[in-house]
C-alpha cells in the first residue's frame, strides 16, 4: 500500500469523498483517511439518507391510512409498521450507497487508509488502525473531519433514552410517546416520521417559532399542519433538565408562560445542532486557528497555515459572515472547489447566499435566498407573491393541497430575492428557485417561463404572477 500522496483528504463524508474524486479527476495522487467501516460519513451513515429512507416508510404509511379515498381495497385488518422490516431497508439502502463510493474510490484510483488520522505536521498524517501507518501530503491535508450531535445544558445524552439523531435512525420499535427538543430540520423530519408512525410526539423549541431559520409565513403553516396531525408543539419552551430511567425520561421545562411543567416519554431526541469534530486529530499545534472548535478557513478553503484546507461541517468561515451551513450539498460544493484549487484551478468561491435549504417533514420545506424580513432587514423595496397548493389540479389529484409557494422579490429591478416554499415537493421545486437565483432573474422572467400543465412547478410560475398582483388562478 502506498504512503506519499498529493493529497491526502481526512474524512470521508460529503465533503471529503467529493474533494478527493475531484482531485484524482485533476491528475492528483489521492488517499482519504476514513476510520468509520464504511464511506459517506454522517450524509450516509446517519444523515441525510437514513432519515430520508424512514420518510419514504412514514409516506408508504401514510398512503395506505388512506387507501379508502383512493378507492383501493385491503383486507380487513390494521394497518401497522413493521420496524424490523423498516430498519432492513433502510440499512440495505445505506449499504448501496455506501458501497457505491468505495466503488468510485476504485474507479478514480483512490486509495482509502483504514483508521483514525492525527496529523503530526505539514504533509504528515498517522493513522491508527491497530497498526501504525504513515502517510506523506506533498501538497495538501485536507480536513474533512465533520460534526457530531451536541446537546445543550441540564441535558446529558446517554444514547438509550435521551438520545440524537444517530441513535433515532436505528430505533426497532415505535416509541409510544417522543420528545423532541429543537426543530430545526433535524427535529422536525423525526417529529414527522414518529408521529406517522404512531407516537405521541411533544416538539420543545427554544424560539418563538419553529423552523426557525424559514420565512415566518412557512414556520406558521408547518405549525398549522403538525397541529392538525396531532403533534404538540411548544415554542418559546427552555428545557431546564432531564432525567433518564430504563422506561422513559422526565423532562423539565420552563414554557413560554413562564410555568415549570414536568413531561414525560419514552425517549427523548436532542436535536439542537451539531459541533465540530477535531478532538485528538492534532489540530492545536499547527498554528490553524480555531472559532468555537470549527477550523477558521478563508473564501477557498485555505486555513491561513500552507498545506492545510478544510471544507464541510466541521469550518467556520469567520466573524461577519452568516453561520456555515451544514448541508451535505454545501460540503460536496466545498470539497469541488477546494480540490480545483490545490490542483492550480481558477476557481470562484461559493455564494452561500445561493444555497438551497431542503427540511423533509411533512408537508416538506424547500427554501432558497432572503426570506421576507431579511430584505426588509438588508433595505430592499420588498414585495412578495404567495399562491396555494390547493388551487393547482395536480395537486388536487395527488391529495396533497397543504402549503404555499412564496416569493419574495424587490421593486427596483423586479429581481427575485428569495423563494419559500412549503408543500408537495417543495424539495424538488426548489431546484428551479436556485436556478432563479443563480441567474439573478427577475419576476417577469420567471412569470414568462412557460410551467408544464398539469404539475406542482406551476405554483412557482404562480406565485411569479402573484408577485405582480396578477396571479391567473386565485
Ligand atoms: C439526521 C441528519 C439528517 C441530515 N439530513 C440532511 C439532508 O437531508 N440534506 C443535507 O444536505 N444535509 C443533511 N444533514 C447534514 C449532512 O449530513 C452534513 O452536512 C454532511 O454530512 C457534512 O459532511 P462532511 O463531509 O463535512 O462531514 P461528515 O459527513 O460528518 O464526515 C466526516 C467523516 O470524517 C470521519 N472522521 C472524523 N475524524 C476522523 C479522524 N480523525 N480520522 C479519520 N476519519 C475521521 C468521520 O468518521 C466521518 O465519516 C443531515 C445531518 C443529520 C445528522
Amino acid at each position: 500500500m502506498a504512503s506519499d500522496f498529493d493529497v491526502v483528504v481526512i474524512g470521508a463524508g460529503t465533503g471529503g469523498y467529493v474533494a478527493a474524486i475531484r482531485a484524482s479527476q485533476l491528475g492528483l495522487k489521492v488517499a482519504v483517511v476514513e476510520k468509520q467501516k464504511a464511506l459517506g460519513g454522517t450524509c450516509l451513515i446517519w444523515g441525510c439518507i437514513p432519515t430520508k429512507a424512514l420518510l419514504e416508510h412514514a409516506h408508504a404509511l401514510k398512503v395506505v391510512q388512506n387507501v379508502k379515498e383512493w378507492g383501493v381495497t385491503i383486507a380487513e385488518g390494521a394497518v401497522g409498521i413493521d420496524m424490523n422490516q423498516v430498519q432492513a431497508r433502510k440499512d440495505k439502502v445505506v449499504g448501496g450507497l455506501t458501497k457505491g463510493v468505495e466503488f468510485l474510490f476504485k474507479k478514480n484510483k483512490i486509495e482509502w487508509i483504514k483508521g483514525t488520522a492525527t496529523i503530526n505536521g505539514r504533509g504528515r498524517v498517522e493513522v491508527v488502525d491497530g497498526d501504525v501507518q504513515s502517510l506523506t501530503a506533498s501538497k495538501e491535508i485536507v480536513i474533512a473531519t465533520g460534526s457530531a450531535p451536541r446537546s445543550v445544558p441540564g441535558v446529558e445524552i446517554d444514547r438509550k433514552r435521551i438520545i440524537t439523531s444517530d441513535e433515532a435512525i436505528g430505533l426497532r420499535e415505535v416509541p409510544r410517546s417522543l420528545i423532541v427538543l429543537g426543530s430545526g430540520a433535524v427535529g422536525v423530519e423525526f417529529a414527522s416520521i414518529f408521529r406517522r408512525f404512531g407516537s405521541q410526539v411533544t416538539i420543545l423549541e427554544l424560539l418563538p417559532r419553529i423552523v426557525p431559520a424559514e420565512d415566518e409565513a412557512v414556520s406558521a403553516e408547518l405549525q398549522k399542519s403538525f397541529r392538525k396531525q396531532g403533534i404538540t408543539v411548544h415554542t418559546g419552551a427552555k428545557v431546564t433538565r432531564a432525567s433518564a430511567s430504563t422506561g422513559g425520561v422526565e423532562v423539565e421545562a420552563q414554557l413560554s408562560d413562564g410555568k415549570v411543567e414536568k413531561l414525560n416519554a419514552d425517549y427523548l431526541l436532542v436535536a439542537t445542532g451539531r459541533g465540530p469534530v477535531t478532538t485528538g486529530l492534532g489540530v492545536e499545534g499547527l498554528g490553524l486557528s480555531l472559532d468555537r472548535g470549527y477550523v477558521a478557513v478563508d473564501h477557498l478553503f485555505r486555513t491561513g497555515v500552507p498545506g492545510f484546507s478544510a471544507i464541510g461541517d466541521v469550518i467556520s468561515l469567520g466573524s461577519g459572515h452568516a453561520p456555515h451551513p451544514q448541508l451535505a450539498h454545501v460540503s460536496s460544493a466545498e470539497g469541488v472547489v477546494a480540490a480545483e484549487r490545490i490542483a492550480g484551478r481558477d476557481v470562484k468561491p461559493i455564494n452561500y447566499g445561493h444555497v438551497p435549504a431542503c427540511t423533509y417533514c411533512d408537508p416538506e420545506i424547500g427554501s432558497v435566498g432572503l426570506t421576507e424580513r431579511e430584505a426588509q432587514e438588508q433595505g430592499f423595496d420588498v414585495r412578495v407573491g404567495t399562491f396555494p397548493f390547493f388551487v393547482l389540479g395536480r395537486a388536487k389529484m395527488a391529495g396533497e393541497g397543504e402549503g404555499f409557494v412564496k416569493i419574495v422579490a424587490e421593486r427596483k429591478y423586479d429581481q427575485v430575492l428569495g423563494v419559500h416554499m412549503i408543500g408537495p415537493r417543495a424539495t424538488e421545486l426548489v431546484a428551479e428557485a436556485t436556478l432563479a437565483l443563480r441567474l439573478e432573474c427577475t419576476v417577469e422572467e420567471l412569470i414568462r417561463t412557460i410551467h408544464a400543465h398539469p404539475t406542482f412547478s406551476e405554483a412557482v410560475g404562480e406565485a411569479a404572477h402573484a408577485t405582480h398582483g396578477a396571479a391567473i388562478h386565485v
